[in-house]
């Protein structure tokens, strides 16, 4: 069972950050004796899953892997804990993660390094690593992780498992701990398309506690699952297959759109012009988000405090002492775009390239019913290899963060591994809404 594999491998992947084994086993129980009774259960009852680190969970530690929330216990659910609870899985415990969800290794956690499945010399991916790793090696059926730039894709396709970020506004994001509001979106971290569905059918849905959030009817995801995509019309954007992709992945997409195009999807090139920019609008908007989200953790509302002489000091030592290296980045980053003098040239820019973005997909969409890319340019590397090196870490996100400038659902499903033995991921990107089609495409195939 599960918690047999967590004692026997969790030690080495370090995926969780908190456990609640004590509440897990008596939600277990419940289950084994609601079946022995032979009542109707929900699909998620009993099974065990677990939360990304930066959810909020009543009466358990939520701490973003920062030390500025090393003893935040929150007093109320985030909506997506409360639907879920209405199904009455097992809750395993909260995930490990890049601090405040900034990074794409999980090496940004103030805590531990979470380990890949595959082969423990290499990161899980980020920022949602310890939810990819969980799920990848059997210590939780089914994740949650969030996605601001591609934290849930990339991790998933590191991981050799699925991952999807759904369309923004799709799943609410009331207790999500926020990075950068108008980009992050809660998501499902799960073995095969099929749980997938189910999870996104618990979380998604309208809420009066996030104004973001669609008022899109949610259809039920798994009649989304059957195998037609004859006829299928896909496109590649050339941009995607950029320069310093690695060979082993751009063979195993080519070779996955080829399966495609033998079950009957047309496949034809596309191209999406300002996704050279994506990374640096991404940059700039992100950042700047986060420093405005941030303001809040200032050693008086709440959070860890480090005393100081006066408030100044008190401020200054606690938000230099407990943030880490790469949030204070952010932070110095984003209030610089925003500064006077500099918003124009910076901020204002970015949002407009970000329309720009937007419109390269609208456009695209015209042809095609979905975009299929590598989720990645690389497979997981080396644990240590890139994290002295923000910049060449910022442009592993040039498949993932285009989509969330412009808002769409994308979802990573494995199609193969490199001649090392590390899982490669297909991303498939639909239009707003239209989960259902990149389901339906992700279920073909896998
Ligand atoms: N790697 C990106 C970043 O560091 C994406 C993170 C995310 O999606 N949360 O911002």
């Amino acid at each position: 069972d599960v918690l047999a594999r967590m004692d026997e491998v969790e030690g080495e992947v370090g995926a969780y950050l908190t456990q609640t084994r004590e509440t897990a086993l008596r939600e277990a129980a419940s289950a084994d004796e609601k079946i022995a009774r032979g009542e109707q259960i929900a699909f998620l009852e009993g099974i065990p899953g677990a939360i990304k680190d930066n959810i909020c969970t009543k009466g358990v530690k939520t701490t973003c892997a920062s030390k500025i929330l090393e003893n935040f216990v929150p007093p109320y659910d985030a909506t997506v804990m409360e639907k879920i609870a209405a199904e009455h899985p097992v809750i395993l415990g909260k995930l490990n993660m890049d601090e405040f969800a900034m990074g794409g290794s999980t090496e940004n956690s103030a805590y531990q390094k979470t380990h890949n499945p595959w082969n423990l010399d290499c990161v899980p991916g980020g920022s949602s690593g310890g939810s990819a790793a969980a799920v990848a090696a059997g210590t939780a059926i089914w994740a949650l992780g969030s996605d601001t730039g591609g934290s849930i894709r990339q991790p998933a396709s590191f991981c050799g498992i699925v991952g999807m970020k759904p369309t923004y506004g799709r799943v609410s994001r009331y207790g999500l701990v926020a990075y950068a509001s108008s980009l992050d979106q809660i998501g499902p971290v799960t073995r095969d398309v099929t749980d997938c569905a189910h999870v996104l059918n618990v979380i998604a849905g309208h809420d009066v506690m996030d104004s973001t959030s669609s008022t899109a009817p949610v259809p039920d995801y798994t009649k989304a699952l059957t195998e037609e995509v004859k006829g299928l019309k896909i496109g590649l954007p050339k941009e995607y297959f950029v320069k310093g992709m690695d060979a082993d992945v751009e063979k195993a997409i080519r070779k996955a759109i080829a399966d495609f195009e033998a079950m009957g999807a047309e496949v034809t090139e596309i191209t999406l012009p300002h996704t050279d920019y994506a990374i640096s609008t991404y940059y700039l908007i992100a950042p700047a988000e986060a420093a405005t989200n941030l303001e809040r953790y200032d050693g008086v509302s709440y959070g860890a405090r480090v005393d100081g002489a006066d408030i100044v000091e008190m401020m200054t030592k606690t938000r230099s002492e407990k943030f880490g290296e790469e949030v204070k980045r952010r932070i110095m980053i984003g209030n610089y775009a925003l500064s006077a003098g500099y918003y124009d040239a910076y901020y204002l820019k970015a949002l407009k390239v970000r329309t720009l973005v937007q419109q390269d997909f609208t456009d695209a969409f015209k042809k095609v019913d979905v975009i299929m890319a590598p989720t990645a340019p690389t497979p997981a590397f080396k644990i240590g290899e890139m994290v002295s090196d923000p910049l060449k870490m910022y442009l592993q996100d040039i498949c993932t963060v285009p989509l969330n400038l412009a808002g769409l659902p994308g979802i990573s499903v494995p199609c193969g591994y490199s001649a090392k033995g590390m899982p490669i991921g297909l991303q498939i990107i639909g239009k707003a809404l239209a989960e259902e089609t990149i389901l339906r495409a992700a279920y073909a195939y896998e």
